[in-house]
């Protein structure tokens, strides 16, 4: 059985990019990921702008200014935001508003709050400021010809505004990843159906689903298919046919009624399997391959399969921590690794496991970690409970007061 960490390895090695660039407008690219840099075509922002609503100076000019002998100037223009500037005549002082242009030959913004305007019509300040004050330099947040977004991001929010703040109305993202996916076993019922003697809630293909749509993949849910070698065989024939994965769960084990592995292997190729993981052993990576009609178009000539096993906690923990970064890496996406914590266990684990263990914990009032008291991979309630995933390694006991690594589901589902 391969380490969890080897096993990554050998997944991330094989993932290629997807072909095809989509430019799209930049208010529908939410969770795309970049095809090209993105490079500023100005300064931002595109001139000096005064930070505070109040009065531009040339500082030097305030320099014998104070409480008792305050210098009083005449307000020469007025310059609210998105308005042009004239330069600053000398022994004057210029109103402007936050976000406003600095006149010209100005070098200081005194706030509003700090100067006092007599009946005169003239303002008068006590202090003199210090030259720079309240003023954002042009380029202060980005230079002209400066890459702000490298290809390979995925776009989050504050990345559109950094985009749309340099003029960017349409980006060039990676099409998205269509991934196929289905579901083995003759005891699985739809939500909505009675539930027959024997029978159990398909509840993978809820979860399943809902992780890819986070991913923003394009899903082909070809549903629930029966416990048959030629069953499972048609219907991978039928996955590999327009898609860059294909998602299976549960049948991957090496019971009679496994038809998954053995299915893989007479349509493509097996080249992982089993993973010295808790829970999550049964993990299957591969390829299938394409139908004839695809050949010869110039797509690549196999999808990439990988079969999750079937139990709930194993299924969600092996696509958070193996097909996730995979699906990134597929989308050109290089970071994809989640952010781990050091954290305090509040809990006594007296024996470890042979495997990688990965315990479903949360994060208590005292910033500690609790685990969950039932850890079998087929109870489901322990990942609604946690916040995440303990990473202990094999052979590890765990005694209370110790440092150990925990990885938060928000990290996996970003
Ligand atoms: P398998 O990997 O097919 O041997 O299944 C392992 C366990 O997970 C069995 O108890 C199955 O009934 C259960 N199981 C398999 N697929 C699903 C599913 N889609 N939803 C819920 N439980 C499942
Ligand atoms: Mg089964």
């Amino acid at each position: 059985m391969l380490a969890t960490a080897e096993a990554l390895g050998i997944l991330l090695a094989a993932a290629r990019r997807v072909d095809g660039v989509e430019s799209i407008d930049t208010l529908d690219a939410l969770g795309r990921v970049l095809a090209a840099d993105v490079v500023s075509p100005l300064d931002v922002p595109p001139m000096h702008t005064s930070s505070m609503d109040g009065y531009a100076v040339r500082s030097a000019e305030l320099a014998q200014a104070s409480t008792a002998r305050p210098v009083a100037l005449a307000v020469s223009q007025r310059v609210p935001a998105g308005h042009v500037a004239a330069p600053l005549a000398t022994g004057t002082a210029a109103r402007v508003f936050t976000g406003a242009t600095v006149p010209p030959g100005a070098d200081a913004i005194v706030m509003q709050e700090m100067a006092s305007v007599s009946d005169d019509g003239r303002v008068a300040f006590e202090a003199a400021p210090a030259a720079g004050e309240w003023i954002t330099r042009q380029g202060a947040d980005i230079k002209k010809g400066s890459v702000i977004l490298p290809a390979g991001t995925r776009l989050t929010p504050q990345a559109l505004g950094l985009a749309a703040s340099v003029g960017c109305a349409r980006l060039d993202v990676v099409r998205r990843t269509r991934v196929a996916v289905f579901f083995t076993g003759d005891e699985l019922t739809m939500p909505g159906e009675p539930l027959k003697d024997g029978a159990i809630y398909n509840s993978n293909r809820f979860t399943l689903r809902a992780l890819l749509a986070k991913l923003d993949c394009d899903v082909t849910d070809l549903g629930i298919v029966p416990d048959r070698l030629d069953a499972t065989r048609d219907t991978l024939r039928q996955a590999a046919r327009e898609h860059d994965l294909i998602l299976t769960c549960g049948g991957v084990s090496v019971g009679e009624e496994d038809h998954v592995k053995p299915a893989v292997e007479a349509e493509g190729r097996i080249s992982m399997w089993q993973i010295a993981m808790k829970p999550g052993k049964p993990l299957a990576f591969g390829a299938v391959r394409r139908g004839s009609e695809r050949e010869g178009e110039g797509g690549a000539e196999e999808a990439f399969f990988i079969g999750l096993p079937g139990n709930p906690v194993s299924s969600f923990c092996t696509f958070l921590l193996f097909v996730r970064p995979f699906i990134l890496r597929l989308a050109g996406v290089e970071a994809v690794a989640p952010r781990v914590y050091s954290m305090r266990a509040d809990f006594t684990q007296k024996k470890g496991d042979r495997r990688n263990e990965f315990l479903r914990a949360r994060v208590n009032d005292a910033s500690g970690l609790d685990v969950f008291e039932n850890q079998s991979s087929a109870v489901l309630t322990s990942t609604v409970w946690g916040d995440g995933l303990i990473d202990n390694p094999p052979n590890h006991a765990i005694s209370a007061g110790e440092i150990v690594r925990f990885v938060p589901f928000s990290e996996l589902m970003r």
